[in-house]
């Protein structure tokens, strides 16, 4: 994993420092509560930016040697709000490890070893990491060629203390056999700050000692903190008890030396947590097996320092378990009549689709348990697939959450990965389940044909783990490496289109197609429930924006072509949006005309603070409200704003052109169709009914009939047969014997980006060949769909009601049809029958027909001079 880079740079820890001059430039690293002092190694977290940033770009990414040395100045104690309030003489250290996660959040921690101090000159850049500018303040030589200057008083004072305090503790623990051997070696103008190191000290006592550059200042200032350690450690010793106990701990922890934990508050810090834990672990309602986990990680917590990275590892596992809600239920209500009235409260149209979830509801019901099938919408975009799954969260009184499937290619997003993992997570269904609270909730699998499959496992057969009501009961994420009982949670999935959902899963489902709507019942949607809801979110109200269903239909019409609802709430909100600036401009205006306090009052930002001595006025705006001069919910003062604008705003299409800017779409068909070569087809997408203008061309060449616009071999197949079935009937269609003799065709399919397969463009691609070579136009209103046969058969083709909803959209009149797909149009609203005129075919001629205004003239005469009677049917 790349989170986790060691980097151990080749010195001698020993106090055996190389021999160096440190650069004049330094990177710093800030640190709040800590001192690095030469010849001692500490751990520095990570967290602010700056740190981070630095860590990244000269420690983690392919760093030499030389970038390895950094500085680490101390902020200022006391002065945190000033910037720049860092400590002026700061200490240069090598970075010997990094280590680090990045999840819950970015943080690292370094291993750094103290070289020598510098004094701070000048900060020379600020970002993404400080650089300074710095004076090397004491140098760094070999110990071993030391030793010259004759010990002084103090020098021997010194080691007589550091002596005792060696003899007061346990010289078997290798820390403190090193530091009787760094206390015999070392040289004396590093004693001190070997000795200051270690001992128990407050931030600005070891800055002191930081500070003293002089050796013979240093040792005294550092003294007294050695002389106060021993006599701290003869008072434990003396009381032996429990207080003891505590003191031993931090001595333990002091004599490793290496913990950046000097000041007791950050000890404490720790020790808080983990009580809390413990206290959280008591509180949760778990199962018996999860609580021994939970108390045996505990345990580990306890025995780990602060910083060390398994730290943070093993408390995020603990805030994961205390979080989970193991037993947290809420009670269902499931009342059909109720469920059906939220469904139609929420939702316009859509009868089918509602009778399913009722009819599902009902029997789940009188069942009694969970183990059905679950539910699955399948639809376009924006036709409210999520929306009625909230609906069923709702009337269930259960908690909704939802878990995106779009793009996950990897099982360990469903199951986790392991905790021996850097930067292991639990997967989404544990982390929707910690975010919910409670143990059944509606789970809405969003996007469910949208998974895929990667290098690391199938998430389709995990999320099958998840689903299976024999399994899920026990379902064991990786990360939380104890079993979860789903079995209680509601799984509710959309998708946009079957094809690309396994079968296995399928399997488990119960498809519900919800298709596009009609323009009018856009237009109900729009009025009845769009509108109110942005109107809602902008702070407007009916009393100030009024659109009409005209308007609604203009921008239906105009600015969206999408079988959902989603960019339509997205224009109405732009025009909500629009108002809202007008009307808080007036506002503004007004207010500044004459500023009572009575109008002041009503600034509903202010509302909320007002306090106890406003209570008052308060009141008086609620009498007012309550007579319905105030709007409650936008706090506009709708009485004063009409005299400065008219009320309500009326949008009416020429000010929707003035705010959404020129219509986006214009049935531009008829224009394109008016050359030969050029038919209307429909096609099916998951985002719904689509129109396709093909097209296809003549020119000099030998390799027969091109094909472009990413076609599947499906679709290949169908344009040979269309080929095949004109070159039998060339002679009817009156075309030469040879006609592709040293000619080529070209078709091509609009959207050349997106990948088309299937049958159903079969007549289409015929309509065009037959139109290009016998160079007449096909009829401009005409789109169609089918497959077509060698003998030209039209056969069923699906997504009907997709195509006409297309089709309708699009101001097409005609849509030939197969006329085996007539039952498809049951579903089709009237309002769309009664615009679109359906011909029903069974065979290619019969598409000829309506294709053309003229086709028998396309067949031309029979030798007998009789004009061609239409080719009888072959079924
Ligand atoms: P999907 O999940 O199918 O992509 P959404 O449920 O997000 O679509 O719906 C998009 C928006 O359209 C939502 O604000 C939803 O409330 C609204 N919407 C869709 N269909 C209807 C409907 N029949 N009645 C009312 N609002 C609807």
């Amino acid at each position: 994993e790349s989170q986790k880079s060691g980097l151990s740079a080749a010195v001698d820890l020993k106090m055996g420092l190389p021999h160096v001059t440190i650069p004049k430039k330094l990177p710093l690293i800030v640190v709040a509560d800590g001192v690095l002092l030469p010849g001692s190694t500490i751990r520095i977290p990570v967290t602010t930016v700056k740190n981070i940033n630095l860590v990244r770009s000269r420690l983690t990414s392919g760093s030499k040697l030389a970038s390895t040395i950094i500085g680490i100045v101390t902020k200022e104690p006391g002065k945190e709000s000033k910037v720049n309030a860092l400590h002026e003489i700061g200490t240069a250290g090598v970075v010997i490890q990094v280590t680090g996660t990045n999840w819950p959040r970015p943080s690292y921690s370094l291993l750094v070893t103290g070289l020598c101090r510098f004094r701070l000159q000048s900060i020379i850049q600020e970002h993404p990491y400080p650089v300074a500018i710095v004076t090397q303040l004491d140098d760094i030589k070999d110990i071993t060629d030391e030793n010259d200057e004759q010990p002084t008083e103090l020098v021997s004072e010194f080691k007589e203390a550091a002596q005792k305090l060696i003899n007061l503790l346990d010289i078997s623990v290798p820390a403190v056999a090193k530091l009787k051997d760094l206390v015999e070696r070392v040289p004396s103008r590093q004693l001190a700050d070997v000795v200051a190191a270690l001992v128990r000290a407050t931030l600005p006592e070891r800055l002191q000692v930081l500070d003293a550059i002089d050796v013979a200042t240093r040792l005294r200032v550092t003294l007294p903190l050695l002389l106060r350690h021993i006599q701290r450690l003869k008072d434990v010793r003396e009381a032996g008890s429990e207080e003891g106990n505590k003191e031993n701990r931090i001595v333990h922890i002091s004599r490793g030396g290496r913990n950046l934990l000097p000041d007791p508050d950050s000890l404490d810090d720790s020790e808080n947590e983990v009580a809390e834990l413990e206290e959280k672990i008591k509180a949760t309602n778990m199962p018996e097996e999860v609580h021994k986990a939970a108390v045996k990680e505990l345990g580990r917590l306890k025995r780990m320092a602060q910083h060390m990275p398994d730290y943070s590892m093993t408390r995020n596992y603990l805030d994961l378990i205390v979080e989970l809600p193991w037993s947290i239920t809420v009670k269902e209500t499931c009342n059909i009549r109720k469920a059906r009235e939220d469904l139609d409260a929420d939702h316009y149209g859509l009868q089918k689709v509602k009778r399913r979830v009722l009819e599902y509801l009902a029997v789940r019901q009188l069942r009694g348990d969970l183990k059905g099938p679950i539910l699955c919408f399948v639809g376009p975009p924006g036709v409210g697939k999520t929306s009625i799954a909230k609906s069923i969260a709702t009337t269930l009184g259960r908690p909704y959450c939802r878990m995106s499937l779009g793009g996950v290619s990897d099982q360990h997003d469903i199951r986790g990965h392991r905790r021996t993992y850097i930067g292991a997570m639990p997967g989404r269904v544990i982390q929707a389940l910690r975010n919910v609270k409670v143990k059944n909730p509606v789970m809405l699998l969003d996007e469910i044909d949208k998974l895929g499959t990667g290098i690391h496992g199938d998430p389709g057969a995990a999320l099958l783990e998840v689903l299976d009501p024999e399994q899920n009961s026990t379902f064991t994420d990786t990360y939380l490496n104890l079993p979860f009982d789903l079995s209680q949670v509601l799984f509710v999935a959309t998708a946009n289109s079957l094809s690309t959902i396994a079968t296995p899963l399928l399997d488990r489902m119960e498809v519900i197609h919800v298709p596009g709507y009609t323009q009018e019942e856009k237009v109900m949607i729009g009025q009845l429930h769009l509108l109110p809801k942005q109107l809602q979110e902008h702070g407007l109200s009916s009393d100030i924006l009024d659109m009409s269903k005209e308007s609604i239909a203009t921008i239906i019409g105009e600015y969206t072509r999408e079988a959902g609802v989603r960019t339509l709430e997205r224009k109405i909100g732009a025009v909500c949006r629009a108002i809202a600036v007008q009307v808080a401009e007036k506002r503004r205006d007004h207010e500044d005309e004459a500023k009572t306090s009575e109008e002041m009052i009503t600034e509903a930002e202010d509302r909320d603070r007002r306090t106890e001595q406003h209570a008052d006025e308060t009141r008086e705006i609620e009498l007012r409200q309550e007579v319905g001069e105030v709007p409650q919910q936008s706090g506009i003062n709708l009485s004063k704003l009409r005299e400065h604008m008219d009320l309500p705003v009326i949008v009416d299409p020429k000010l929707i052109y003035d705010i959404l800017g020129p219509p986006i779409f214009q049935s531009g068909l008829a224009g394109r169709v008016s050359v030969p070569g050029v038919a209307v087809g429909l096609a099916w997408t998951p985002v719904g009914g689509e129109v396709m203008v093909v097209e296809a061309s003549r020119t000099v060449g030998d390799s027969g009939l091109t094909l472009t616009g990413q076609l599947g071999s499906v679709m290949q197949e169908s344009a040979k047969i269309a080929m095949s079935w004109v070159r039998q009937h060339a002679f009817l269609l009156q075309l030469d014997k040879d006609f592709m003799k040293d000619e080529e065709i070209h078709m091509h399919f609009p959207a050349g980006a997106i990948n088309k397969d299937g049958p159903s463009a079969g007549v289409t691609i015929l309509t065009v060949l037959v139109s290009l070579l016998s160079n007449r136009c096909v009829r401009s209103d005409v789109a169609m769909t089918g497959e077509i046969t060698l003998n030209g058969v039209v056969l069923p083709v699906g997504g009907i009601k997709e195509k006409l909803l297309a089709a309708h959209r699009a101001g097409l009149t005609t849509v030939v049809i197969p006329a085996a797909n007539k039952k498809d149009l049951e579903d089709i609203p009237n309002s769309v029958l009664n615009e679109i005129e359906v011909v029903l075919v069974n065979t290619v001629e019969e598409v000829l027909q309506a294709a053309f205004d003229d086709f028998t003239d396309i067949l031309g005469e029979n030798d007998d001079g009789v004009p061609a009677k239409p080719l009888p049917s072959k079924l």
